[in-house]
């Protein structure tokens, strides 16, 4: 165990091994929420996806860009109004498509539309009165979390769900805010794989 460990620092020292460069995630809102909105999303897609070794390098745009080819970056985009809900609302009225990601064919592309309004209605259903002096932090950890379901599909190129809190197909609205809600263990080795070879194959 001991040599093995050497030998790792010696050749991530010698620059043999890749480095593990951050995945680019560009984001772009058609209305700017609140810097309290921003910070809390920020702090969980990071957060998110820390424990599976992935680095997240949060950028905020305002136009598509041209993509860099040796960056391995998604593009979020978020539409309509992005501000937390003002009133708590017993149930569900409809269902509701939070967030999406293009595909071509079998393959799941690196663009992804969250719908800001459809995610503040429905989380609108999970807040209690001890939430509401902390709407924006937990409207922003949704938000997060949205984006994290949908960047599973594209890192794992993946378009099946499995049955877990945040990749199941109808993702619970109190799992969309409720504290310590992680990516499962089988979801981390995946993305493992994807940090791996993403960097093997020459940078994200
Ligand atoms: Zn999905």
């Amino acid at each position: 165990m001991r040599l093995y460990v050497v030998c790792v620092a010696w050749l991530a020292v010698a620059g043999v091994l890749p480095a593990q460069d951050p995945v680019v995630v560009l984001l772009q809102f058609d209305e700017k929420p609140s810097l309290s909105v921003v910070n809390a999303l920020h702090e969980e897609l990071e957060s998110l996806f820390e424990g599976a070794g992935i680095r997240l390098d949060l950028r905020h745009i305002e136009k598509r860009p041209l993509r860099r080819k040796h960056e391995r970056a998604a593009v979020i985009h978020f539409s309509k109004g992005c501000a937390p809900p003002i009133v708590i609302r017993r149930h569900e009225a409809e269902v509701r498509t939070l967030a999406h990601v293009h595909q071509a064919g079998k393959r799941v592309l690196d663009l992804v539309e969250v719908n800001c309004r459809n995610v503040s209605e429905y989380i609108s259903t999970a807040i209690t009165t001890s939430d509401l002096g902390r709407l924006e932090m937990l409207y922003g950890r949704a938000l997060a979390r949205v984006v994290s379901h949908e960047l599973l599909h594209w890192m794992l190129n993946e378009s099946k769900h499995t049955r877990s809190r945040l990749f199941c197909p109808h993702v619970q609205a109190r799992d969309l805010i409720a504290e310590g809600v992680t990516l499962e263990h089988g979801e981390i080795a995946r993305l493992r794989r994807f940090a791996t070879e993403s960097a093997v194959a020459g940078g994200l």
